[in-house]
């Protein structure tokens, strides 16, 4: 087939492939349909490509995996020349990055931007996907390609009030394009996870006075930040194939130390001490420290220790500390910062921090915000709530099956998907880092590229063999969920109230949305299932269903 590139006025004609989101994923999704000769166009909401790099732009935005990991790998000479200047790379830094592979690839030619796509249908007799977008326009293909991301649908506040409040407000997730000046300004923050843990720093510096709400304090590790030396830089470039290669059959996507080791196994001396080698490394290191932190309550409580000892060494005010120590889920269960002067923060005059577990938010006045104990006056409102994560991008989209099943209703009580990739019901939808897949829990770059060449190697092979539908069968996506679940009563999550589990949205089904296995194993599932002909798919051609 011949690639056609996609116009405005092609909305009417029929694509390959049409994919919703151009972050990372929809991105590469379409370079590898070019590379297959398919043609393919990319909706997406944003004015510009870049997913969640675009919209987080509040301050201290940065991401919690290492630069040389958190990139794509698919191109050598792209990883051998771009630079990144830092540890962990600033919002701004990936996002130039996003750019240059949207116009080195000239990307950008096959991307309909302010194109928020609202449904997508499958239709039967014609083999097709209807996409939708809010501007009314349908856009067609035979497969559709859901690269909508996983942390994508901002939780609206829906506190009484709000509409009245005279000053600005903010969510972290929808920042302003021009900034924000607090200089000089009374602030409120909302919500302590990575979002607020990021910003509160940087909003303490400019306000006059930050008063920060925390509902639950979560677990955080040291950044470290630096920026990056040429060594060490070239360390990596110069073995980038092999260094690409461990991530790729990692536990967790990305080149970082594993442990084999179980916390009991040790002396409490030498526990302390590697926990205190970790510690001094930094980012998600300190999560592996044992293997069975994750799966071993007694073990979790050594690290969750450990990690309450840091705070108190780091904030000066006893109380204020014993606060910020987290106590009612295991340590790393809720997903886990990395910071950046977070603790330090509160050792500012000008930050206070208030628990809302004792006096919650009752409502937002036109001056400020009431607690059940107080009334405070605000210039400005951050929210930093997080997300309807995992399955709230996709059912945000009206999604229907075969026979006009809808998604929303066959995921009511949680999303039932065959490796997170594909859900019965509905053929020739893929869904890229979607629930019941890794993603979250890994280098979300990794997990990216493993789905998206997972996907075009399915696209070849169908081409190669004639067919050009392709299904989840039901008895394979049932193994799959019940596998999920047992992968997960394994584990410690579970225990926590967070939003891998839905517990952040009202009204969420309560299961847990990533898959909890090893990135590694998960990889080798994948590709073997690829190697026996696709096991547990059906595939046809629609010449033939008919
Ligand atoms: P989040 O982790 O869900 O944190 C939201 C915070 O808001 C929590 O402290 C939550 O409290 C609080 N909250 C929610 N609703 C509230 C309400 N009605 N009243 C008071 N407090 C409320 O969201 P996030 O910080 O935006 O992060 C989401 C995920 O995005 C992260 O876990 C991470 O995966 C990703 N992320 C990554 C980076 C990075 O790479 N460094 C940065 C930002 C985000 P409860 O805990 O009690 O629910």
């Amino acid at each position: 087939m011949e690639r056609q590139a996609a116009r405005k006025s092609d909305a009417g004609m029929r694509y390959d492939v049409v994919i919703v989101g151009a972050g990372f994923s929809g991105m590469y999704m379409l370079h590898k349909c070019r590379q297959l000769g398919l043609s393919a166009v990319v909706l997406d909401a944003a004015g510009d490509v870049g997913g969640t790099w675009y919209w987080n732009r509040y301050p201290g935005a940065r991401c919690d995996i290492h630069s040389m990991d958190y990139s794509y790998s698919f191109d050598e000479d792209l990883q051998q020349e771009w630079e990144w200047s830092e540890r962990y790379s600033p919002q701004a830094e990936i996002l130039s990055y996003v750019e240059h592979v949207a116009e080195r690839f000239d990307l950008r030619r096959d991307i309909r931007f302010d194109s928020r796509v609202v449904s997508a249908s499958f239709d039967e007799d014609a083999n097709l996907w209807r996409v939708v977008t809010q501007a009314g326009e349908t856009w067609s293909g035979t497969y559709c390609v859901m690269a909508v991301g996983c942390l994508s649908l901002p939780q609206t506040p829906n506190f009484d009030g709000l509409e009245d409040f005279k000053g600005p407000w903010y969510h972290t997730g929808l920042w302003p394009h021009e900034g924000v000046d607090f200089t000089g300004l009374d602030v409120a923050v909302v919500g302590t996870g990575s979002s607020g843990m990021q910003s509160i720093p940087q909003i303490a510096k400019q306000a006059r006075h930050l008063t920060v709400f925390q509902r639950t304090p979560n677990f955080a590790v040291p950044a470290w930040n630096h920026k990056l030396g040429e060594e060490e830089v070239s360390e990596i470039k110069d073995n980038y194939a092999a260094f690409r290669d461990y991530a790729r059959w990692s536990e967790s996507g990305y080149n970082g130390e594993e442990s084999h080791e179980s916390g009991h196994d040790v002396s409490q001396e030498r526990r302390i001490a590697e926990f205190e080698r970790r510690w001094a490394v930094g980012g998600f290191t300190v999560l592996s420290t044992f293997s069975d932190i994750g799966s071993d309550l007694e073990v979790n409580k050594m690290a969750a220790e450990f990690a309450h000892e840091k705070i108190r060494q780091r904030v000066k005010d006893p109380q204020v500390a014993d606060l910020l120590c987290p106590t009612n889920h295991p340590f790393g269960t809720k997903r886990l910062c990395v910071d950046i002067d977070y603790y330090e923060t509160y050792n500012r005059p000008n930050v206070s921090l208030e628990n809302l577990r004792v006096a919650p938010i009752e409502a937002i006045t036109p001056d400020g915000l009431r607690t059940t104990e107080k009334d405070y006056k605000f210039d400005a409102i951050v929210f930093a709530i997080g997300f309807d994560a995992m399955t709230g991008p996709l059912l945000n989209i009206d999604i229907k099956g075969k026979g006009g099943q809808a998604l929303r209703e066959k995921w009511e009580e949680g999303p039932q998907s065959y490796l997170g990739l594909s859900v019965a019901g509905f053929p020739n939808l893929f869904t890229v880092t979607g629930p019941q897949s890794p993603s979250v829990m890994t280098n979300m770059m990794s997990a990216i590229e493993q789905h998206v060449e997972w996907i075009s190697d399915c696209l070849a092979y169908m081409q190669e063999h004639g067919h050009d539908r392709i299904e989840a069968g039901e008895k394979a996506e049932q193994e799959w969920v019940i596998h999920n679940g047992e992968v997960a009563d394994t584990t410690l999550y579970p225990q926590a109230d967070s939003w891998y589990v839905g517990a952040n949205i009202e009204g969420k089904p309560r299961v847990i949305l990533p898959y909890l296995g090893s990135f590694g194993e998960y990889r080798k599932t994948c590709d073997a299932i690829a190697a026996e002909g696709y096991r547990g798919f059906e595939l046809d051609s629609a010449d033939r269903a008919a």
